[in-house]
């Protein structure tokens, strides 16, 4: 799997970068990062050789243009235009379902996206939380069962509802951490029997928003990331190649043994392998 870079890897036109456990490992506050190594040599180089690529998190709790600006500031070049989030995403597609209101259920920065794209955002316990068209569940460590209820109730009354992550837990600096709108949005199914729309990987919304975010089409589209239901799965139904690494919630061993659709076209041995993969004909010059 690892000998030779994956057929028509060198014709790729841009890249995808998952975040937690690819290029950097936070804590579980989500307060303080260590940039893995290699990962800002690589941007530094694809952006020095305007080979386009965009980061895809996630993760939640921050707006889109505060991670790229954290991310900026640990030495990753990452512009706010290439800094995508699950709300990202789900704004796009509430746009085009005509939600005018949504309750969400997230800490502070997870509704930016959605009134940056003009949507109205309420909160639990804020006038109107029932009069939605859509709830969309993010990082939210504060949500109570008044959180839960009011979500199942806006949708008895007719929203739809949006999730950010549909994973169990991510990689961490203290190991695997449950991921916070998995568990909520557990419940509120529970209840409800709602079906959901998932906006973060490894949903083909996630990967539709980032191809045409790079302008390309998604078999032009190199996927990296470290979770093979994650970032693996979705490139491998939508049509892209996908690299693994062995930095986040997979060794290298357990990598070997996944099969079909979780199944990664590459394991790097570092974050530089893909200079060699992706764009040698640039690196020659
Ligand atoms: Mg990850």
């Amino acid at each position: 799997m690892n000998a030779t870079a994956p057929t028509g890897a060198a014709r790729l036109k841009g890249l995808m970068f998952d975040l937690d456990g690819t290029l950097l490992l936070s804590d579980r506050s989500l307060g303080n990062y260590e940039i893995l190594p290699g990962a800002a040599e690589l941007l530094t180089e694809l952006a020095r050789r305007a080979f386009p690529f965009v980061v895809l998190t996630n993760g939640s709790a921050y707006p889109p243009a505060e991670q790229a600006a954290k991310l900026r500031g640990l030495g990753l070049p990452v512009r706010d235009e290439h800094m995508l989030t699950p709300s990202s995403v789900a704004a796009d597609l509430m746009v085009r379902a005509g939600v005018q209101r949504a309750l969400v259920l997230g800490s502070s920065g997870v509704g930016q996206a959605l009134r940056d794209a003009g949507i109205e955002t309420v909160h639990v316990g804020e006038r109107g939380e029932r009069d939605v068209q859509a709830v969309y569940v993010g990082w939210y460590p504060e949500c109570t069962m008044k959180s839960i209820e009011a979500a199942c109730e806006a949708i008895w009354a007719g929203a739809r509802l949006y999730v950010a992550s549909d994973v169990p837990f991510f990689a961490t600096k203290q190991g695997r951490t449950m991921g916070y709108s998995y568990a909520i949005v557990g419940a509120i199914r529970r209840v409800t029997r709602a079906p959901m729309i998932l906006t973060g990987k490894p949903s083909l919304h996630a990967l539709r928003f980032v191809a045409r975010r790079l302008g390309l089409r998604r078999s032009d589209v190199g996927v990296v990331g470290d979770d093979p239901s994650v970032e693996i799965l979705m490139a491998r139904r939508g049509g892209a190649t996908c690299f693994a690494v062995t930095t986040g919630v997979m060794a290298r061993e357990e990598w070997e043994r996944q099969t079909g659709l979780r199944r990664p076209h590459q394991v790097l041995r570092h974050l530089g392998d893909l200079l060699e993969s992706v764009v040698p004909e640039i690196r020659s010059k």
